[in-house]
């Protein structure tokens, strides 16, 4: 059983006209129930403009340049005409189909292109490198757009470019399978728990269409693929922390560094990113702190890596271990000069058990079992506690430490990992919010406004939003335009230049219209006065006054571009709630205090 690429981009041409998520759930839903088994994770990958599940790091993203000869070579058109037709058009997708809209018809020819001739074709172009490979991926695109009609040739260009932008979320492709191949609604929790083990939604399609449902409740952790991390509620009192945790809880410093999920098998290390990205290559030295330091074959543990100054071994600020990413050649010097040492938290999988169903301190007791504590390489500090002045106490030394805050865990039972699920099992607790805000929030661009005078050329500000977890959409709370420096306005121009689009995206809620708009991606870490009720913006609307969202005031960019999240990891709509109610709690206590 084969399937044709025209029947995927039918599909992608009625999603792109909605932004309705129902309805573009329902054109999954059509697509999916007619995708054979066997093809069905090409199916699911392409639609979402990859190849493979992201941890694998495989991107297609062929030059734009190279694209244009192949485009040049299929239509006849010279190269400055192509590049003036995409300057024009804006996307060269949209230029590809004008182009070769004199050329003849498929429908005309015997041969049309199926997935897989265009999945295979696309996979070359991704992994084809080293000598030549140049040459071999102009003849790929130039094999593909060849056989392509005009409209395929526009989708097939844009995958090929990385660029394909349908903004389809994983939990509505997930919605999608479970109407298609299972019970529906009542079939998503297994499929959701199936995705939060392996990460890889292709893996799961494929499961779920060949060994139907049976096939998700046997889902196990693999060593190798990653398990999406389990999320931290937050509150601001030491009080309501304890009774959302019945009286008792395991408290931890909360460090200030990068998640790391270590895969260990034999002493091969794979090491994720919180966003699962893999990167192991950056991290030699994690290697050799773990293969000399944990005892046992496969493993899957969390920790967190904080940079150390070598001299004194006291804890260094987050930033510098950020800069670690794609620093390959200069990766030897940065090592000696600022390495890392590896608190870890939890351990998630060893030798064939899957700890992620085991309560939480049976999992810290297996992995205290595991490590060979060194200076670079322990636990996170922990201690149990039932009183609010126990965690105020440990707070104050957590800071004293330089960590940002305290993480408390549920001892209770019930306190297995929820991979991919932010909940009350975890709470971070980072400063006390006083009437003024104090601690900063991780936000995603989603649009931007030109820049006058001084920074002509660039952008003004930025518009910025919060995640809302319950919709699975961004919704605005500021606009920003201090705290960058001209690098900041240069770089900014240069990042968001991939996340550009011409239109608001499906995902994002916005009242306010933006100059520039961007599929949510870059994360930026903010802080403000004070969280003010607001008419124009809309995150958390209607939830405090009807009519009114809540914004940041006087917001400022830190400086901090937050990388390793990805736009669901951002501050969520939830939590500025959350913080202005705490906000104007504080504020009333102020003031009895100042009557009294
Ligand atoms: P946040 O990034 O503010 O949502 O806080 C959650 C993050 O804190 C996790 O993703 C970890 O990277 C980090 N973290 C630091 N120390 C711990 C710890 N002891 N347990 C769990 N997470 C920790």
């Amino acid at each position: 059983m084969t399937m044709l690429y025209s029947r995927l981009v039918e599909t992608y041409q009625k999603i792109e006209g909605t932004t309705k998520r129902l309805e573009i759930t329902k054109l999954l839903v059509d697509l999916l129930k007619e995708t054979p088994a066997d093809i069905i994770d090409k199916v699911v990958y392409l639609t979402q403009g990859k190849l493979y599940p992201d941890y694998l790091g495989i991107e297609i993203g062929i030059a734009e340049k190279l694209a244009i000869k192949a485009l040049a070579i299929v239509s006849a058109v010279k190269e400055p005409r192509i590049a003036d037709e995409y300057k024009r058009r804006g996307d060269l997708g949209d230029a590809a189909e004008a182009l070769l809209a004199g050329k003849t018809q498929v429908g005309l020819r015997n041969e049309r292109l199926t997935v897989e001739e265009v999945y295979t074709i696309l996979d070359r172009i991704a992994k084809s490198s080293g000598p030549g490979s140049v040459e071999s991926k102009i003849r790929q695109l130039t094999s593909l757009i060849s056989k392509a009609s005009p409209i395929e040739a526009k989708y097939a260009t844009r995958t090929a470019l990385g660029r394909l932008r349908l903004g389809v979320a994983d939990m509505t492709l997930l919605d999608a399978l479970a109407h298609a191949l299972a019970r529906g609604k009542e079939s998503k929790p297994l499929l959701e728990q199936a995705y939060n083990r392996s990460s890889d939604l292709g893996f799961v399609a494929r499961a779920l269409a060949s060994g139907g449902i049976d096939a998700l409740r046997s889902f196990k952790v693999t060593v190798g693929r990653p398990i999406r991390p389990m999320l931290a509620e937050r509150l601001s009192d030491p009080q309501e922390i304890l009774e959302k945790m019945n009286g008792r809880a395991a408290a931890e410093y909360k460090y200030d560094g990068l998640r790391i999920q270590a895969h260990l098998s034999n002493r091969k290390v794979t090491l994720f990113s919180r966003r699962l990205e893999n990167i192991t290559d950056q991290f030699p030295d994690l290697h050799i702190l773990l293969n000399q330091g944990i005892v046992g074959g496969e493993l899957i543990l969390e920790g967190e890596a904080v940079p150390v100054d070598p001299s004194t071994g006291e804890l260094l600020p987050f930033q510098l271990v950020s800069q670690r990413r794609g620093r390959k050649y200069e990766l030897e010097k940065t090592i000696q000069e600022i390495p890392v040492a590896l608190f870890a938290f939890d351990l998630l999988y060893n030798n064939g058990v899957d700890y992620t169903q085991l309560e939480f301190p049976r999992r810290r007791e297996a992995l205290a079992k595991l490590i060979r504590r060194n200076e670079r390489l322990d636990l996170s500090r922990q201690i149990i506690v039932t009183k609010p002045e126990q965690l105020d106490d440990f707070m104050q030394q957590a800071v004293a430490d330089g960590c940002e805050g305290l993480m408390i865990k549920s001892v209770r039972p019930d306190s297995t990992y929820k991979a991919g699920a932010r909940g009350w099992g975890w709470i971070k607790y980072k400063r006390e919010y006083k009437s003024e805000m104090q601690d900063t929030v991780d936000l995603v661009v989603v649009g931007a406004f030109a820049g006058r005078g001084r920074r002509g050329g660039t952008y003004g500000a930025l518009l910025l939003a919060a995640y809302d977890e319950k919709d699975d959409v961004f919704r605005t709370a500021c606009k920003c335009g201090s705290g960058f420096k001209d690098e900041d306005l240069a770089k900014l121009l240069e990042i968001l230049e991939k996340y550009k689009i011409n239109h608001r995206h499906a995902r994002v809620d916005s009242k306010i219209v933006a100059d520039t708009w961007f599929v949510p991606g870059l994360v930026l870490e903010v802080i403000g006065a004070e969280i003010t009720l607001s008419p124009i913006h809309t995150c958390g609307l209607n939830s405090i006054r009807p009519g009114a969202g809540l914004a940041i005031r006087f917001p400022r960019f830190t400086g901090k571009y937050r990388t390793e999240k990805s736009p669901e990891d951002a501050t969520t709509t939830k939590e500025i709630i959350e913080m202005y109610r705490s906000q104007l709690k504080k504020l009333s206590e102020t003031k009895s205090v100042e009557a009294a």
